[in-house]
């Protein structure tokens, strides 16, 4: 069991909450991690843009050493062979234990062949992997080197280590310049992966409802 810094056990009230504050927290990530290499502002305001937020439940990966691993493996030899009957009830022991992409594939075999309950495992299948837009608890705009704290977390008696873990985070931001399309990229996540009380933070962000790294999906 790890020990708990008391100091960081400390709530904020929402007086203490306003943007000199966050700059202060700022300056201690940014000296404790970075050398104070980082030259950002950060301000309470709503993050601008969405993320897709998983709400499903996402069911078991079948990786080796699943037990249901070599039954999934079997069941996609079968379908590639064109022995679709076979695959049949080896996809519906998978999806029995809530493997979504056994869902999908046996929705596509029974409605080939005319089976009335693909439907049922369609259906499954999309409520497993719905998502919903969500706004993310902090972000990072480039162009005003400016990390955006969510104003709701104020109100949540948010931990200064969850606080301290989004700068941290938006830090890396800045650090690591992204492709477009790749918001996290290998190299961001190794800076990413040192963040102070991380484990702790992301928990405590997603019982919160928010979107994490964890629970998003890319674009
Ligand atoms: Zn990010």
């Amino acid at each position: 069991m790890r020990a708990v810094n008391t100091a960081e056990c400390h709530y904020f009230s929402s007086k203490e909450a306003d943007n000199e504050f966050l700059e202060k927290l700022l300056g201690g990530v940014n000296k404790r991690f970075f050398k104070n290499s980082i030259k950002a502002i950060a301000i309470w305001e709503v993050p601008k843009g969405t993320v897709s937020l998983s709400v499903g439940e996402p069911g078991p990966t079948l990786t080796p050493g699943h037990k249901l691993y070599t039954v999934f493996e079997a069941a996609k030899r079968n379908i590639q062979s064109g022995r679709l009957e076979q695959a049949i009830p080896q996809l519906e022991t998978c999806a029995a234990a809530n493997h979504a992409d056994s869902k999908l594939l046996l929705s596509h075999l029974l409605k080939r062949r005319g089976d009335e309950r693909w439907q049922e495992f369609a259906r499954e299948y999309n409520r497993q992997c719905a998502t919903v837009r969500a706004v993310p608890a902090a972000c990072y705009y480039p162009d005003s080197s400016t990390i955006a704290i969510h104003p709701h977390l104020q109100e949540l008696n948010t931990p200064q280590f969850v606080i301290k873990y989004l700068l941290y985070h938006e830090c890396c931001h800045q650090l690591v310049h992204n492709p477009d399309d790749i918001p996290h990229p290998p190299e961001f996540m190794e800076w990413e992966h040192k963040a102070p009380n991380r484990d702790r933070a992301l928990a405590w962000l997603e019982k919160q409802g928010f979107p994490t790294l964890r629970t998003t999906h890319a674009p």
